[in-house]
């Protein structure tokens, strides 16, 4: 009999057990110390775990740990969930927590017999892991100041819930092809990067002043690297029906054979945008009207950061830089002081890694500017640390070649100390291997992991990507430029390309980097 496909073995292990079903199993595991079936570990990732590598672990710990990934809805977190995310840091992750592209929060070091204690500790706080990985639908991704921005387009708060509301560990979905992103946004500045999501709404108004979402499908990243197609606009109410609908498509029509094949934008280049279209149609009882498609933000220009103005009277919110996500117990620590200190309420993840604090008395926020630096957050923050991405890399992640968070910190220092007046904001994302995880394609300086030849050795390097930009339909993803070098080479490469480029009469640098680079 010939060898199981790594797609039919998921496959067989999907349908052999449900991934909602491997709780009980987590308990049990939990409780008796047995060792965790192999086909059981694929499946825990419907609680938001996955096995992490060795490299920080003692030779003789011999210990099986896990990172786990906490879903924060809309990317909220109040004050008792600060608290919740603490205490799993603090107690059970070795002080680790990291926020992620998805507006997530992820832990590391975590051992199985502690799961029952953390699910507790989050659960009384209204947090939860379901679905936060695995061939499931993801955290729906949305605008982090939706129901406090004077500039919104619409509040998206409660369809967000409702969204939210029938992902959530639902069984009729709970084995989808593979990953499956979906976002929904009415942030004037598109936030939400609806160009990579598989599935996502843009709120937009028409002549009238009526609001109206945008559909956009297909889009994605690594394998699946295509700009979401536009496929029509929906009237608010119609949202959740789109997104049942086209979640049913994926489930019942997605490539299982070829879990490189296998995301919703493969499905829409199989079928084609209009029969896709059609299918839709057919599962719906209205039409998706075909209209103009919205001019979108330049991905540089979307955030939140600095002091502003909240919808609600007296009330600002603080859009916050940290590096690549990494809060940690200290972070999370000094932001609860903080906040206790000048009564916030709470604070919601973006999908840059960085947080917005959502809602604080106005008299207060320079102060909170002032107390967040002394803990190496900034409101302010350079153009090289506000948008700096990073992945888990060497240190957790079994799939990296290269270190990822240090790294990306470090180099955002350097940056800042070798060119303290540069003004233009770029993006920058370090990741650990040829994957996708911190959206190296998108950004400005992507950085992707690999081993490089130096001597007779081969050392942890990277390769460079340049020119990546998210703005609709006029959305580049970053090319490969040839270069690679070790990883102790990194600040010298990206230093020498920013002096090439300031040295040039290039007047941003997504024309340099087509300009000189690719020419
Ligand atoms: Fe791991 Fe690679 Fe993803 Fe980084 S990009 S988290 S190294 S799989």
């Amino acid at each position: 009999m010939s060898k199981e496909t790594k797609a039919q073995r998921v496959e067989r292990i999907k349908r052999e057990k449900d991934g909602l079903d491997v709780l009980e199993d987590i308990y049990r595991y939990a409780k008796s110390g047995e060792e965790i079936d192999p086909e059981d570990i694929d499946r825990f990732k419907w609680y938001g775990l996955y096995t992490q590598n060795r490299n920080l672990q003692d030779e003789n710990d011999g210990t099986l740990y896990f990172m786990l990934r906490v879903k924060l809805v809309g990317g909220r977190m109040d004050l008792n969930q600060l608290e919740a995310a603490l205490e799993v840091s603090k107690r059970y992750a070795r002080g680790t927590a990291d926020f992620t592209t998805r507006q997530d929060l992820q832990f590391h070091f975590i051992k199985v017999k502690d799961l029952p204690a953390i699910f507790s500790c989050l659960s009384e706080a209204g947090l939860t892991t379901a679905f936060a990985a695995g061939d499931t639908a993801r955290n729906v991704v949305t605008c982090p100041v939706s129901d406090v921005d004077r500039e919104r387009i619409y509040d998206v708060e409660e369809i967000t819930k409702e969204l939210n509301g029938y992902f959530d560990a639902n069984r009729e979905i709970s084995n989808l092809p593979r990953k499956y992103k979906v976002g929904i946004s009415g942030c004037s500045k598109h936030c939400t990067s609806h160009e990579i999501q598989d599935l996502s709404f843009n709120a937009k108004k028409d002549k009238d002043g009526r609001v109206l979402f945008d559909v956009s499908v297909g889009g994605g990243l690594a394998s699946n690297k295509r700009t979401a197609s536009y496929i029509g606009t929906a009237q608010p109410h119609q949202v959740l029906a789109v997104a049942k609908a086209v979640t049913e498509i994926y489930r019942d029509y997605g490539n299982r054979e070829n879990r490189n094949r296998a995301r919703l934008g493969h499905l829409l280049d199989t079928l084609g945008v209009e029969q896709f279209i059609e299918i839709l149609h057919s599962k719906v009882d209205f039409r998706l009207q075909l209209d103009d498609v919205q001019k979108y933000t330049p991905y540089a220009k979307r955030e939140h950061f600095g002091i502003h103005k909240s919808i609600k009277e007296g009330r600002s919110y603080i859009g916050c830089a940290i590096n690549g996500g990494k809060i940690g117990a200290n972070g999370l620590s000094g932001l609860i002081k903080i906040a206790k200190k000048y009564g916030i309420t709470s604070i919601r993840a973006t999908t840059a890694q960085n947080f917005v604090i959502t809602d604080l008395p106005s008299e207060n926020a320079v102060f909170v500017v002032e107390e967040l630096k002394e803990i190496g957050i900034d409101a302010e923050p350079s153009p090289f640390k506000a948008r700096t991405l990073s992945c888990t890399g060497i240190n957790f992640c079994k799939f990296a070649v290269s270190e990822t968070k240090d790294l990306a910190a470090k180099l955002v220092e350097h940056l800042e100390r070798k060119f303290p007046l540069f003004e233009e904001r770029l993006s920058f994302s370090v990741n650990g291997c040829p994957n996708s995880c911190a959206h190296p394609h998108i950004v400005d300086i992507g950085l992707l992991g690999c081993k490089v030849k130096r001597g007779a050795e081969s050392v942890p390097g990277f390769e460079l990507i340049l020119g990546g930009n998210l703005e609709g339909e006029q959305s580049s993803f970053g090319r490969k430029t040839g270069i690679r070098f070790a990883a102790d080479d990194t600040f010298v490469v990206v230093e020498s390309i920013l002096e090439s480029y300031q040295a040039s009469h290039y007047k941003n640098f997504y024309d340099y980097a087509y300009g000189i680079i690719y020419e």
